[in-house]
């Protein structure tokens, strides 16, 4: 728990959230300022602040979290349609919140490259 995280205040349910999947090390909720029909960020509760922080002891951890995103996207019937993850790492990637979340953005169709 980082005292100074909104992420860790979501995960600790200081802070309010609409989430749609949770077990004992990962919290998924719906993002606050949806860019898609389906705007979830999915967030180990463990505190790491972003990619660059991750340790190999993380990786398990982080597998588990890209399965439970397969598993929403089809639940939220998106998987056929289609579906972009995205993890931000640092300020070139615009990230914003330093608590590391992978985005499940689905229900329309993005461009590539991403702006
Ligand atoms: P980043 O740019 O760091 O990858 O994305 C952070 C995301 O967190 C943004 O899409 C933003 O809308 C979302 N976000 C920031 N604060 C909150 C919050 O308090 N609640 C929720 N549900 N989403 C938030
Ligand atoms: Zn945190």
């Amino acid at each position: 728990m980082n005292e100074n995280c909104i992420f860790c205040k979501i995960a600790n349910k200081e802070i309010e959230s609409e989430i749609v999947y949770e077990d004992d090390e990962i919290l998924a909720f719906k993002d606050l300022s949806a860019q898609a029909p389906i705007h979830f960020l999915f967030i180990p509760k463990k505190h790491i602040r972003s990619m660059n922080e991750l340790s190999a002891e993380d990786f398990v951890l982080v597998a588990r979290i890209l399965g439970k995103v397969k598993d929403l996207a089809e639940e939220y019937g998106v998987s056929e349609t289609g579906y972009r993850t995205v993890i931000n790492c640092n300020k070139d990637a615009g990230q914003e919140v330093f608590h590391l979340h992978v985005h499940l953005l689905g229900g329309r169709a993005f461009t590539w490259p991403p702006g």
